[in-house]
């Protein structure tokens, strides 16, 4: 009996960690919509704690969803079914204990080549801008006294820039929210130069430090794949 399928420790994954029924965990939590800082600040640590044990290249949040960036050599060689549960139980025992409350969280694996890693990462972001405009869209109309249906169905097929003017009538604007909650945040390693004296003598050595990124580039942009390059190719 084949259970899953392994792939050579060579590959380049990332794996998509999601919350699991979030809309409604979000109502028993009493989060603040569209966005709450807490979610995301929890998320936050759960990545930092994969990062604590595992060595991905990068974290990329937005939502209820993380997703690392791992390069070769994989850890558990690759091994799928270890990667595909452990990384997702890290996340959700992080974020349940922060809530006190059991939250799950599902993972799926994709295997990407070189170019694909940008284009996966431009698509989460643009996919965490769309979120970000009709989550805002959906919550006014559902202060304004709208059923979920029924904010459903004003949203329906409604183009970016019409959300866009009937937010801005109604007060807000979405240029001016958090980036985070536009763009998302990245976490990456990045290498510093540091100084000791040593038997009176200035070396010069290396540290990986961890950078939490709330206001990364649009990744589409030449400077935000530069900007990816420079954390993917270090
Ligand atoms: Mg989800």
């Amino acid at each position: 009996m084949i259970l899953f399928s392994n792939i050579s420790f060579q590959h380049k994954i990332f794996i998509r960690v999601d919350g699991v029924n979030f809309s409604k965990k979000v109502e028993e939590l009493k989060l603040k919509k569209p966005y709450d800082e807490r979610l995301i600040n929890a998320l936050i640590e759960a990545s930092l704690y994969v990062f604590k044990y595992f060595n991905p290249r990068l974290a990329f949040i937005f939502s209820d969803e993380i997703n690392f960036l791992f390069l070769p050599p994989l850890p558990f060689k690759g091994r799928l079914e270890k990667l595909n549960s452990i990384i997702p139980s890290i996340v959700s025992s992080k974020v349940s204990l922060i809530f006190k409350k059991e939250l799950p969280f599902d993972s799926k694996i994709i295997c990407v080549n070189d170019d694909e890693i940008y284009s996966y990462l431009i698509e989460r972001q643009n996919e965490a801008w769309r979120n970000h405009i009709n989550s805002y869209a959906f919550y006014k109309l559902l202060e304004e006294g709208y059923s979920r249906k029924e904010a459903a169905n004003i949203l329906k097929g409604k183009k970016y820039k019409d959300l866009h003017e009937m937010l801005f009538q109604k007060g807000i604007n979405l240029a001016k929210t958090p980036a985070w909650q536009r763009r998302g945040v990245l976490i990456y390693k990045k290498k510093e130069e540091y100084e000791k004296k040593l038997n009176g003598k200035i070396i010069k050595y290396f540290r990986n430090r961890v950078i939490i990124d709330r206001n990364p580039p649009l990744f589409s942009s030449n400077n935000g794949v530069k900007f990816l390059r420079e954390i993917i190719s270090s």
